[in-house]
């Protein structure tokens, strides 16, 4: 019969690699929590009209990248999320929670898109997103630039090789008079651009601007520039989430053509960029995006938030060379019959009852066998059950990283309390 695989651009995640994961997830749940945000989990399905209501008829996102089917059972047409704003919002007017109160939440999780799979593009890839619900901004907007430039010194990748890129998109207003200006433009230069940007003129020429095509690029180069079409109001907010950036000492670039691949963003938009990804490079974007709500059928709620693609964060981590602790146990317990093997699992567990890492060998197998896989594990300590350590109630423990001055491994029998108080002074 023929094997089963997973989906292309699904990866598998196996033990080698998770712990990374693992340690990823921690801090982020520590650096949001420091923030007082506070998470939501929404439905990886949801209706079909949320994505093209939300994202926009004219994006990449919703021509051509969504994981979209009906449900055979009822008619559906339900949609596999591809990001995850679109639906908190959605849960955000389904249950009143901006009501009186502004909430800062924070999701995570995995998005679909049907993209071609290369090098920080999947087809499922994780998302860590916050989102802040009921305010105006702009100190708000800086705070979000703010707590990822945190993070990404928590994770040891701040510097040059993270760098940040600004702009605003104005208001709706403000874009319809741009916009005008700028197909008149691209309209005058229309053989020249790439077949995607030359379809775009008509439904989303800003995204034009975005266009990762070397000559279309060259030539959105002298286009006009947004900034020049911002009424005082949005100049105001660009200036004062400056001064926030500007407090915190954090470098930006003002990217005249960054604007986002979806469609509801107004006003302070950034992407943070690595130049270790290649055209992949942005590892986390966002912005604001005061009319979405309207859009999916609530009352206004002005709203800001990014994502992050944790792929990305973790290949940058990699770049960096960043050392992450891998989840090892402390201790790997081998015996050398059944009788030990007894003696051993209740040991295992006091060992455990006082918070360390165990791992009961199970299996059988010669004793030296044992002995290399409490190697493999990673272990720092294997204890070592026979029948004298039964008959005296102790055990012996050996270091598996120390190595004493004549070459031999250290190696001790000792009660369990005393090996529980040398396992601990070990720093474990
Ligand atoms: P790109 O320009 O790379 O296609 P995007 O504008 O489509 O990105 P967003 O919708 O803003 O991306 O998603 C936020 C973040 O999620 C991105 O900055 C990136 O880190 C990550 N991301 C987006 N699409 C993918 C994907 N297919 N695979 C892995 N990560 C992704
Ligand atoms: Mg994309």
């Amino acid at each position: 019969m023929s094997k089963i695989q997973a989906i292309r651009g699904m990866n598998d995640v196996l033990p080698e690699e998770s712990y990374q994961w693992e340690w990823i997830e921690s801090v982020i749940r520590e650096w949001l929590a420091t923030f007082g945000y506070q998470n939501i989990r929404t439905p990886i399905l949801e209706s079909t009209d949320l994505f093209v209501r939300s994202i926009g008829t004219a994006t990449d996102i919703v021509e051509k990248e969504m994981y979209t089917f009906v449900d055979s059972l009822n008619g559906d047409s339900l949609t596999l999320r591809p990001e995850g704003t679109a639906s908190v919002v959605r849960a955000a007017i389904e249950h009143n929670m901006t009501y009186g109160t502004p909430r800062r939440l924070y999701y995570c999780g995995p998005m679909f898109r049907h993209e071609r799979p290369q090098k920080g593009r999947f087809r499922q890839f994780f998302q860590v997103g916050i989102e802040a619900l009921g305010f105006e901004g702009p100190d708000i907007d800086a705070e979000h630039v703010m707590m990822a430039s945190e993070l990404w010194n928590k994770l040891g990748i701040a510097g040059e090789g993270v760098r940040l890129e600004v702009n605003s998109l104005g208001s709706k207003d403000d874009r319809k008079k741009y916009r005008e200006s700028l197909v008149t433009f691209l309209k005058g230069r229309e053989q020249s651009l790439d077949e995607d940007s030359r379809r775009r003129i008509d439904t989303n020429p800003l995204r034009v601007l975005d266009s990762k095509n070397a000559q279309t690029r060259e030539i959105v180069a002298s286009a006009p520039k947004l900034p020049d079409f911002l009424s005082s109001e949005s100049i105001d907010k660009m200036e004062r989430f400056k001064q926030f950036l500007d407090r915190s000492g954090i470098a930006y670039k003002l990217n005249s053509n960054l604007v986002r691949g979806l469609d509801y963003y107004n006003d302070v938009v950034y992407e943070w960029k690595t130049a270790f990804l290649g055209a992949q490079g942005t590892i986390c974007a966002g912005g604001r995006y005061d009319v979405l709500a309207e859009q999916i059928g609530g009352k206004p709620i002005p709203a800001c938030g990014f994502a992050l693609g944790l792929e990305r964060v973790l290949a940058t981590l990699s770049s960096y060379k960043v050392q992450i602790p891998k989840l090892n146990p402390d201790v790997y317990v081998v015996s050398s019959n059944e009788t030990a093997q007894l003696y051993a699992w209740d040991v295992a567990q006091v060992l455990r009852d006082n918070t360390l890492k165990v791992v009961l060998h199970c299996g059988g197998g010669a004793l030296k066998s044992q002995m290399k896989k409490a190697d493999n594990s990673g272990a720092k300590f294997a204890i070592i059950v026979g029948d004298d350590e039964v008959a005296k109630k102790t055990i012996t423990l050996k270091s598996l990283r120390a190595v004493r001055d004549d070459g031999a491994s250290q190696q001790q029998e000792l009660s369990v309390k005393e090996a529980i108080k040398r396992i601990c002074e070990d720093g474990v």
